[in-house]
């Protein structure tokens, strides 16, 4: 079940609270790494193409013994392998066999195909869907940063994954994992009756209504951002803007901010170009709508979260 857990007071959404020790200080040493792979505790996460191998009905993520038999064909055949974190049991790692056909990389894996972690997220325990999320991520950011942003020459990797050096000695910039902050917001009216602003985007269904969410621009603040996409999208001015959550988002970088944020005007005067329609709803309207699509967004969505926080609310 990836339904939000808690940490004290703290909101845990799915993919975020992964209980793996990222070892951060230790991933520089690569005797350190050396070890722990070469550990019989270790383990390998075999990937392909931003997908886990799986096997079985409901999936089972391959997840192999790295001194077992088949493990070493899977390193060899890896583009790339991360260093992910220690558990009780040793190290964990992730390999990339994305250049392979994907049968090849099936088999090599043990399974019967390859499927994306959000394909079946609502059969994981809430720290293995952390652990594919953060596999996938690692992995994709290696994947599209092989070559230099500066200079165009080719990268190599360091620090267990975590770090890609240019090969250009004239250059030698190095490159951290990257991620994509958004900033996602529920809007409630400041007046009587109480209501949320959600809006329909291109493409959704009739009744496809959510949250409003954009991406943070250079040199922004988290809080101008949420007032600079509710205005965009719906003309609503908002002023009040405070943090609730966040979830890590490997699909593929992304790092969701959640937001309650209070309306000062109510008029909507939608952009028509991602938006085609925003609305006000008050709870009862919200349960209605719950009702008649039989849920409210996706299982895995921090968007569910801030939506069902502001139904349980009874002010
Ligand atoms: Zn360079």
């Amino acid at each position: 079940m990836t339904a939000p857990g808690a940490r004290g007071r703290e909101a845990v959404m799915a993919y975020s609270g992964g209980t793996i020790d990222r070892a951060s200080n230790q991933r520089t040493d690569p005797a350190f790494l050396g070890a722990t792979l070469a550990a019989p505790g270790a383990r390998l996460i075999p990937m392909w193409q931003d997908r886990c191998v799986v096997s079985g009905e409901p999936a089972v993520p391959a997840i192999l013994a790295a001194a077992g038999a088949g493990a070493g064909a899977i390193l060899e055949a890896a583009a790339e392998t991360v260093f992910l974190g220690l558990d009780d049991d040793g190290g964990v790692f992730a390999a990339d066999l994305s250049p392979l056909e994907e049968s090849r990389a099936v088999e090599l894996a043990g399974g019967d195909r390859a499927l994306d972690v959000r394909g079946f997220v609502g059969t994981l325990r809430p720290p293995e869907a952390a652990l594919l999320g953060y596999a996938r991520g690692m992995l994709y950011w290696n994947r599209h940063q092989r070559y230099c942003g500066t200079c165009g020459s080719r990268t190599s990797s360091g620090h267990g994954g975590h770090l890609r050096s240019c090969q250009n000695p004239q250059c030698a910039r190095l490159h951290f994992p990257k991620v994509e902050p958004a900033v996602i917001m529920l809007v409630e009216s400041s007046r009587p009756p109480r209501r949320c602003l959600l809006a329909r985007h291109r493409g959704s269904a009739p009744d496809g209504f959510s949250t409003l969410a954009g991406f943070v621009d250079v040199s922004e603040s988290l809080e101008d951002a949420v007032r600079r996409e509710v205005a965009e999208e719906t003309g609503v001015v908002v002023e009040t803007v405070t943090y609730l959550a966040s979830q890590g988002w490997p699909f593929p970088s992304g790092l969701m901010v959640g937001f309650r944020a209070t309306a000062v005007t109510e008029e909507i005067t939608v952009d028509a170009e991602e938006v085609i329609e925003a609305r006000w709803f008050t709870r009862g309207q919200l349960r209605e709508l719950a009702a008649s699509r039989g849920r409210l967004g996706r299982e895995d969505s921090i968007g569910r979260y801030l939506l069902h926080s502001w139904l349980a609310e009874t002010r």
